[in-house]
């Protein structure tokens, strides 16, 4: 472990390299070595020697074995102890230690050395033959177990069968005489396993361990994992062989595992568990009650004080928490291993800030080690769970679908939107809304749930975008949920949930549980979280802005930091219940005065909406997206339209007098009039279809009244003192000539309504780039656009032809499954594809308009790769939901360190 300078040396420096061929256990215990933290002495055969024996087919590469018996002699001459000597017989470890920590490879023998004669030179030099004999027969069973692959079971149960026969409880009580005879039953047991009899020569226990670390490189379930997390085969292992240090020689030993600050919370005070007189493993294998490690300040406070010493030692050098394995032998500490601690989300954060507070880290630091979508958990309830096992106190698990939105959500279940809407909003019940899938016109019902259920759909689903657009947890995909919307029950196997029971959800973990679950509201004024997030925004250069529709929304926006609202998508507000019929009204009209009439009745409604938020976002930009989606999504569906025609048409016949066949008459026509409009309607494709700025040149008496609604609103704040910035945005634009005559239709009304007023608006005008043509063409469009905002969950669709609302239940996951796309282009965004159409949209705008303001307003403005993206592309802005606003805060920042 000393000579770690030379190693150095030897691959060239760099600490990856150092541990690529040392492993990282042997690599950090070298270093603890190096920077005076108690060692015991060891030495490490490297992982090319592994390759290099498994290359040879299983055979010790030449000089290999001449080369561990020097290092040996060195361990000999350092601890005055000689291995196989039977006076003061040296023990030894060997572990395996990989570069990457990997479960599934063979891991520690502990006592190398052992046997009848060394065990006398044992009970010589400790006086106690108890503890010889618990160190052989420990030698033997984990041999046994861990080279020679006997179940432990068939060592365990002679123990226990021993302390029953001495009629004791704990192994402790058992005297010498008792492991002396387990001793001998553990040879019988070997032999009986493994046809041979226990090596007792130590030279041979160790070349057999040696080997076996290497051989477990090629395990089956070493192999398996390396598959799933993606380690490359042909790393190999290293071998530590360390020299015994002893937890098992009274009560000032001892031995167990710690983290040098909360792993928890983050707190910084040393966090573990230890067993008195005791070995190894036996603090993880829960045989006895472990202590909490504050108690070992009272039980030998002179070791705890060395403890903290190390503690600070390892931070300092490591410069992050650690977690560390230690024993004690009689009142000496020593370290085994040393490693970075895994945290929660809440202490990753504090961690973080904290060590730069200490100057431990700088700031950039803290950042970079902060994982966007860690912060997710701060803004999300949770369901207490079981810190070893996570499963969630107190619930019973109904089934799993996809995790696609975080958070804990307890409700009754609604069955649908108006049934969620009405016990959600009027009732003020805590809703989950179970539907088998959701669509535009159950976002109400969505809204006031707590969290949503489906049992079909995928993560892109409407269900799964929705979700995450409000931050409402949600599971989607539950294939075992059968859900029966005539008897109003869900049923789960022989499990039946009537609406209006209560179930749980678990958008983190994609679990649905029955009953209610009790749940933790999570901290979203965390000090450490909120001083984290002030650091990010010295660094980012991106702005960050938000997708809000509802003053609410925006409102919470402005709380998590955002500078603007991105996208404001005025067709949310035609779908809420009173507004809905003029809407249809609207659609229906044939004639134009009556459509006039509809679309001016809807005038005041808008013109609230947007005051709302002008409010809500006082001196901050507001973009406001004219309508986009094809009308017939407003209109009632068509085959439960002609089911109810035939309802009414069956009435008829059975109708019984003349009133009320006039009433029965009036209703078929008015319901075959709707009919005939949405077959009308009706479209192949409504994704190209009558949509976005081609329905404001289609119907420009709607922009007209939208435009008027956004300057009479903005008047009226101004006029109370407030500070408007309305942008004013055209959705789907393909060639510049539809912004051209938009444009024109848009400020003569704006013009018209300032005069009114006698007010003056100082508004821009922009366009979405979500077509690759109007990519293609920016340097056109930007003659007519103040500003771009790429909306790159439609450029993704229509630069891959590829539909999200149908893609992903079907051939996207198989694409993703079998590797045919690397990522799903509707998370991330596409860099070679739609990322390339998006850089030359940035520079063919910016030829036309070099103060042209850019953003992106798509679901991919909220998530961390692409918000690098955006950066590197050099926009503005980025806009995404309220609740990964402070997420993309931070990624902004680490996109710009
Ligand atoms: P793992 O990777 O499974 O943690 P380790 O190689 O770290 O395996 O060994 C497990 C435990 O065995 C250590 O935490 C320590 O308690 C004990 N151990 C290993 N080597 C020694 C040694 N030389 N002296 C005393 N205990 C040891
Ligand atoms: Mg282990
Ligand atoms: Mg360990």
């Amino acid at each position: 472990f000393a000579e770690l300078d030379e190693v150095e040396k030897y691959v060239g420096g760099s600490w990856d390299s150092v541990r690529g061929l040392l492993g990282g256990k042997g690599a950090n215990l070298a270093e603890m070595v190096r920077i005076g933290v108690p060692v015991p002495d060891g030495f490490i055969i490297t992982t090319e020697a592994c390759n290099e024996y498994l290359s040879l087919g299983e055979q010790l590469p030449e000089g290999l074995w001449e080369q561990l018996l020097t290092s040996l002699k060195k361990i000999e001459a350092s601890t005055g102890k000689s291995f196989g000597d039977p006076k003061n017989p040296l023990l030894l470890s060997c572990r395996s230690g990989a570069k990457f920590s990997m479960p599934g490879m063979m891991d520690t023998v502990l006592n190398i050395g052992m046997n009848d004669e060394t065990v006398e030179g044992l009970i010589e030099s400790t006086g106690d033959p108890k503890v010889a004999y618990d160190l052989y027969r420990r030698l033997i069973q984990m041999f046994g177990s861990v080279v020679m692959h006997i179940p432990d079971e068939k060592f365990e149960e002679i123990i226990t069968r021993m302390r029953l026969k001495a009629g004791v409880k704990s192994d402790t009580e058992l005297t010498a005489d008792h492991w002396m005879a387990i001793t001998e039953e553990f040879k019988n047991v070997f032999r009986f396993h493994t046809h041979h009899h226990f090596p007792t020569e130590p030279y041979a226990q160790l070349q057999m361990a040696t080997e076996a670390v290497f051989m477990s490189w090629n395990g089956k379930r070493a192999i398996d994992y390396r598959n799933a997390a993606g380690i490359s085969h042909d790393l190999g292992t290293a071998v530590n062989i360390v020299a015994m240090v002893y937890g098992n020689l009274g009560d000032d030993s001892g031995t167990g595992v710690a983290l040098t600050r909360s792993g928890t919370t983050g707190e910084k005070h040393i966090e573990g568990d230890y067993l008195t007189n005791a070995q190894g493993e036996d603090v993880v294998a829960g045989i006895r009650m472990t202590k909490d490690l504050s108690d070992l300040a009272k039980e030998m406070p002179q070791v705890h004080a060395e403890f903290e010493r190390v503690a600070v030692l390892l931070e300092n050098h490591y410069r992050d928490m650690q977690d560390v394995e230690f024993t004690i032998e009689k009142g000496k500490l020593w370290m085994l291993q040393t490693r970075d601690g895994k945290r929660t989300s809440q202490a990753a954060v504090r961690i973080a800030v904290d060590m730069a507070e200490e100057g431990l880290i700088s700031k950039e630091e803290a950042l970079m080690r902060v994982t966007p979508e860690l912060l997710d958990f701060f803004f999300h309830p949770q369901f207490d769970r079981q810190p070893t096992t996570g499963e969630a106190v107190g619930a019973k698990l109904l089934a799993k679908g996809l995790n696609v939105s975080p958070g804990a959500a307890v409700g009754v279940v609604a069955l649908d939107a108006d049934l969620a809407e009405l016990w959600g909003k009027k009732e003020g019940k805590k809703v989950i809304m179970v539907r088998p899938e959701t669509r535009p016109d159950d976002v109400h019902g969505m809204l006031a749930a707590q969290g949503i259920v489906t049992s079909r759909g995928g993560r892109t689903s409407h269900a799964a975008l929705v979700a995450r657009q409000f931050g409402k947890p949600a599971v989607v995909g539950v294939d075992d949920m059968d859900i029966d919307l005539t008897r109003r029950q869900i049923t789960v196997g022989d499990k039946v949930i009537k609406e209006g029971d209560f179930i749980s959800v678990d958008g983190t973990t994609g679990e649905v549980f029955l009953g209610e679950v009790p749940t933790r509201d999570p901290d979203v004024k965390d000090r450490w979280l909120l001083k984290l997030l002030s650091w990010a925004d010295e660094y980012r250069t991106l702005g960050v802005w938000a997708n809000s529709d509802y003053p609410v929304d925006a409102s919470r926006a402005r709380e998590y930091g955002a500078e603007g609202i991105g996208l404001c998508r005025t067709e949310h507000m035609f779908m809420e219940a009173e507004r809905l019929p003029l809407v249809q009204k609207m659609i229906l009209a044939e004639m134009e005065v009556q459509r006039s009439e509809a679309i001016k009745a809807l005038l005041p409604y808008q013109r609230e909406d947007f005051a709302g938020l002008f409010r809500v976002m006082d001196g901050l930009p507001v973009v406001i997206r004219l309508i986009d989606p094809p009308l017939h999504e407003f209109l009632p569906n068509q085959t439960a339209l002609m089911k109810e025609l035939a309802d009414l048409k069956i009435q008829l016949q059975h109708a019984p007098n003349l009133e009320a066949i006039d009433d029965l008459l009036e209703q078929v026509r008015n319901k075959e009039h709707v009919l005939e409009r949405v077959e009308v309607l009706r479209e192949d494709n409504p994704m190209l279809g009558l949509r976005g700025v081609r329905l404001g040149n289609h119907f420009p008496e709607l922009t007209r009244m939208q435009v008027r609604a956004i300057i009479e609103a903005a008047c009226l704040v101004s006029r109370d003192g407030g500070d408007v910035r309305p942008e004013i945005m055209i959705p789907l634009t393909s060639h510049c000539n539809e912004l051209k005559v938009q444009r024109q239709l848009l400020e003569t009304e704006a013009r018209k309504v300032m005069e009114e007023q006698g007010f003056e608006i100082n508004y821009k005008f922009g366009t979405m780039i979500e077509i690759p043509r109007a990519a293609l063409t920016a340097d056109k469009l930007a003659e007519y656009a103040e500003f771009f905002s790429f909306g790159t969950n439609d450029l993704t669709q229509t630069t891959y032809a590829i539909s999200r609302d149908d893609a992903e239940s079907g051939f996207l996951i198989e694409y993703m499954v079998r590797g045919i796309l690397p990522e799903n282009p509707f998370e991330t965004i596409d860099r070679d594809g739609v990322g390339e159409l998006m850089r030359i949209a940035v520079d063919k705008g910016r030829k036309t308009n070099p103060d042209i303001k850019l953003g992106i307003c798509g679901e991919h403005g909220g998530e961390a790769k692409s918000i690098a993206l955006c950066h590197m592309l050099g926009l503005n802005y980025v806009s995404c939901s309220p609740f990964r606003v402070p997420l993309a805060r931070l990624a902004a920042a680490r996109a710009a360190i």
